[in-house]
């Protein structure tokens, strides 16, 4: 237990308040994990808890004082879900045994009492058998398990996430309430489901599939992300057996932890599968697929950020390299890509054929348009800002003001140089721009006479 842990602890109790660990950290504790987070339960009310620990953070409604990593929270006992989401009033509870048992699951409702702070030592106040449930590896709700899914729906997505990542199988009585409610788990708010999601994409102690199958399984898959659990039975083809939801989670599997937004995209890149299929091909399935990611991010509330990325690389996932493609088509994929997008386009594009059981030769060669990519990013330019004329220049050469005309033809000056960037030279730009507009005022005078000549 780090030092500052137990120093919160030893202010409560020298102030004499009843003072524990609770929750995630002595589970993971006595499951011989490091905890991130550290919570304490306390017979302290908030003002007293707030007082003795000035600048911490205070959260009155639920009681809740912050303090660096440590959660200090005063005894809560049951209290009524009208929504099954969030309690409607937060009610003290009078002891430890009180709040152990307003808790989701047994391995959650461990305490651990303090006996000699100094030597760290302590006792475990344990009502539930959390202990047992932790080493035969059982996930079990406490109390009546209906009842507590009925009151806050989350628990039943929890459930999922504990079972997947200590790899325990969930008591029956317990799976069957899961069973039962899985259908309320559709009235959950958008950001609660979207944490645990990421929680479940960013886990490096068990592979994501595994908590989604597990998810499908006790139906809440389709409550959840319909968007998913409509790929099922959807034909993938190709060398390894399976349907179109098998292969988006062995891709989700084939991503790193360590970037759950990237993993977002492997699970969602092929939505668009389960409406496009016509004569054996999924036509169009990227850019289908792009909006119902789109949809169902909105839906969970993540941020501008992370749609816009996951969505871009789901519409970008099925560009098909060869080794006829010029220069030229080589710039403007990394212009459509953006350069930034590209390791994120690559690793996913990887994960995709180890999901497929399609070796990287047999795709056209990775690692030879990495290598094409590299030299045309090193001296070919690649972004409209690395023309050799900027809008001032051309109003000055063409003697115009400001205007749209000015746009297009930077535009249109800068395609010109994708596809040739010997044209990237101060003096070529602007007779070509000079020769574009000339030709356009001639069309405009053309225009002018033949409308005056209908006129007459
Ligand atoms: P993690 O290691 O992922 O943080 P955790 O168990 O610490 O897991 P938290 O969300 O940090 O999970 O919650 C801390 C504790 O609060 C839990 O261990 C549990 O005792 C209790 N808890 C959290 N959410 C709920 C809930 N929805 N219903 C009942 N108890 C909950
Ligand atoms: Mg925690």
């Amino acid at each position: 237990m780090p030092r500052p842990v137990a120093n919160v602890l030893r202010r409560l109790t020298d102030a004499g308040h009843e003072a524990s660990l609770v929750g995630g950290c002595v589970r993971d504790l006595l499951s011989g994990e490091q905890p991130i987070d550290w919570d304490v339960a306390t017979s302290a009310p908030p003002e007293q808890t707030a007082a003795l620990f000035p600048g911490a953070t205070w959260e009155n409604r639920f009681g809740t004082v912050t303090v660096g990593h440590v959660e200090v929270t005063t005894y809560r006992s049951e209290s009524a879900y009208s929504d099954r989401r969030r309690p409607d009033a937060v009610e003290w509870g009078q002891s430890l045994t009180d709040d152990l048992s307003r808790r989701d699951f047994t391995i959650n409702a461990i305490g651990w009492v303090p006996v000699d702070l100094g030597r760290r030592r302590g006792r475990l106040v344990d009502p539930f058998g959390g202990r047992g449930d932790l080493r035969a590896r059982v996930l079990r709700a406490v109390g009546d398990p209906s009842r507590r899914f009925a009151e806050d729906a989350l628990r039943l997505l929890r459930a999922v996430r504990f079972a997947t990542r200590f790899g325990m199988i969930i008591d029956p009585a317990t799976e069957e309430a899961i069973r039962e409610l899985a259908p309320t788990a559709g009235t959950l708010s958008g950001e609660r489901v979207r944490d645990e999601l990421r929680r479940i994409l960013s886990s490096t102690k068990a592979p994501p599939s595994r908590a989604f199958r597990l998810m499908e399984n006790l139906g809440l898959l389709t409550p959840l992300l319909p968007e998913l659990a409509a790929l099922r039975g959807v034909p993938q083809g190709k060398v390894v057996p399976g349907d179109a939801l098998d292969h988006s989670l062995r891709t989700v599997d084939a991503l790193p932890a360590a970037d759950p937004r990237l993993r977002l995209a492997g699970l969602l890149h092929d939505l668009g599968k389960a409406t496009t299929l016509a004569d054996g091909h999924f036509i169009g399935h990227e850019e289908v697929g792009a909006e119902l990611a789109g949809e169902l991010m909105r839906r969970l509330r993540f941020g501008r950020d992370d749609i816009g990325r996951v969505t871009h690389l789901v519409r970008q996932h099925m560009y098909a390299y060869t080794s006829d493609w010029t220069d030229a088509a080589v710039r403007r994929f990394i212009q459509r890509v953006g350069a930034g997008a590209l390791p994120d386009l690559f690793a996913l594009r990887r994960a995709d054929n180890v999901a497929s059981g399609v070796s990287e030769s047999a795709t056209g060669g990775a690692a030879e348009l990495q290598a094409r990519i590299g030299r045309q990013l090193a001296s070919a330019p690649l972004e409209q800002g690395q023309l050799a004329v900027d809008g001032r220049d051309l109003m000055a050469a063409l003697g115009t003001g400001p205007g749209p005309h000015i746009g297009e033809l930077l535009a249109e000056l800068f395609a010109a140089v994708t596809e040739d960037p010997a044209l990237n030279r101060r003096e070529l730009l602007l007779e070509h721009a000079r020769a574009r507009l000339g030709v356009s005022g001639a069309e405009a005078h053309r225009d002018a006479r033949r409308r005056a000549g209908e006129s007459d």
